[in-house]
């Protein structure tokens, strides 16, 4: 599932470092829903990533940082 959240075309040098994106192998999370930002832990999200994610096809949500929505 959470493969659906890297994106591949953005260069390590700008990956986000207000959490460790190593524990989670690249993939792009907002630390405010994260209970732990130097550990992994229980993740928040809302109602359609989380749709997104759990559906019987899971796809990349519209909104996810992932998506094109992180600018470093
Ligand atoms: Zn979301």
């Amino acid at each position: 599932m959470l493969t659906l959240l890297h994106n591949d075309f953005l260069p390590q040098k700008v990956w986000p470092q207000s959490y460790g994106i190593d524990l989670y192998n690249g993939t792009l999370l907002s630390p405010k829903g994260m209970h732990k930002v130097d550990d992994i832990g229980t993740i928040h999200m809302c109602e359609q990533c989380h749709c997104s994610l759990t559906a019987k096809c899971p796809s990349q949500p519209v909104g996810a940082l992932a998506n094109s929505q992180y600018y470093s």
